[in-house]
């Protein structure tokens, strides 16, 4: 089955028709059925399908046991009215390479696997990655059963009621231990390749990234009784840190954005008496990404303080860092490089990835394909069939210089 007929297959599933975006939540029924359709590819193949204990798909080619698989593939579950590349793409890609190492009568020496991760991008419990972490040991059950969605349902019951067991989640080091390396496809969520005018892209790092909670208590009051001189008004703290926020990032090549806020009371009339902003920052290094938040809690709080506002900030989460191994990256590079027609920039990355997680488990790496637009996480998000392709080829090259040597 070629990548546009797969492709067609696929693009229906979960698309909601108010917004023609995609709505493939974990456990759903959408998300079940994509996951029909790659156990369909899988024994297409004849290749053999088993979902492990953390309800990750995987189909494999060779003796899982011989241990030394390569293994390719992303996820199949998306954002709220996310686009149809963010996941399919690199699972597409990798059926559609095999069979092009299939067409080469590539004599493969090592085991393959193709794998879709679950619940990748946490649109239902808040946390993305699951599926990677709990086989990574990075989430522990624990903790997983204490995930619910916004209409009250557990994690658990979720998983139960999909069919999967709930209680055989957890670390899985036997799985990884069988992987000698991870290269996942991911359309570029950037504009980068479009810049540089290049179809595919190897990443680098995925950058350290946090959240933080920026809370402006001020006096609540009639809006239109009390003067202005006589405010403690939280909003204008709130307004100027966001401001400081897009001035510290552009200084410092990062990004920064308060893409949520709470105000209390609400009220169309009132002065607020709190507004609580949720800052998302991410850089190239720590450094640059310390100098960013620092620059905009210093910004946040002077302005609190000339203005009688009290101002907590609080981290509410953070992640390093991922570095993706040297000499997996390297090597993908000599691959790619002899193919005269294809230079491969290597780039650095904002968003978090199930290769990612993994890459403090086993040697991961990643391959990019252009995105002309740059945006993701909408329906908007685009990549052309050239494009596509010459992932699809990239791929099986790397899976091909990997798995044959
Ligand atoms: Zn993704």
């Amino acid at each position: 089955m070629s990548f546009h007929s797969m492709w067609a297959e696929l693009l229906p599933v979960g698309r909601s028709s108010a917004s023609g975006g995609y709505r493939r939540f974990a456990w759903t029924d959408a998300d079940a059925d994509c996951r029909a359709w790659f156990e369909d590819q899988a024994r297409a193949r004849g290749l053999a399908h088993e979902v492990d204990r953390n309800g990750n798909q995987w189909a494999w080619l060779g003796d899982p046991a011989a241990r030394d698989a390569v293994v390719t593939g992303s996820h199949l579950d998306s954002v709220p009215d996310g686009g149809a590349f963010d996941g399919p793409l690199g699972v597409v890609s990798a059926f559609a390479a095999l069979d092009e190492l299939r067409g080469r009568d590539a004599r493969l020496t090592r085991p393959l696997a193709i794998v879709n991760f679950g619940d990748e991008e946490g649109a239902r419990f808040g946390l993305a990655c699951v599926g990677s972490r709990l086989t990574a040991g990075q989430l522990t059950r624990a903790q997983a059963h204490l995930l619910t969605d916004g209409e009250g349902v557990t994690l658990p019951r979720a998983m139960e009621a999909a069919g999967y067991d709930p209680d055989a989640i957890g670390p899985d080091p036997e799985r990884l231990a069988r992987i000698g390396a991870f290269v996942e496809l991911h359309v570029e969520q950037g504009r980068a390749l479009d810049l540089s005018g290049d179809r595919v892209g190897l990443a680098s790092a995925i950058w350290p990234h946090g959240r933080w909670r920026f809370d402006f208590r001020g006096e609540a009051n009639h809006a239109g009784t009390t003067r202005l001189a006589d405010r403690h008004d939280p909003m204008l703290s709130y307004a100027e840190t966001v401001l400081a926020a897009r001035r510290e990032a552009e200084l410092a090549g990062a990004v920064a954005t308060f893409g949520k806020v709470a105000v209390e009371p609400n009220g169309v009339n009132a002065v607020p008496s709190l507004v609580r902003g949720w800052l998302d920052s991410r850089a190239e290094d720590q450094t640059r990404l310390d100098t960013v938040v620092g620059g905009i809690e210093k910004a946040a709080r002077s302005h609190a303080d000339a203005h009688g506002i009290d101002l907590d900030v609080v981290r509410e989460s953070f992640t390093p860092v991922v570095e993706f191994d040297h000499a997996l990256r390297d090597e993908l590079a000599r691959i790619l490089g002899t193919d005269t027609d294809l230079t491969v920039p290597v780039l650095g990355t904002g968003a978090g990835h199930d290769a990612g997680i993994l890459s403090g488990s086993i040697p991961t790496a990643m391959l990019f394909v252009r995105n002309p637009t740059g945006v993701s996480h909408s329906p908007a998000e685009s990549a052309s069939e050239d494009d596509c392709v010459a992932g699809v080829l990239a791929l099986a090259d790397v899976l091909e210089g990997l798995a044959c040597r």
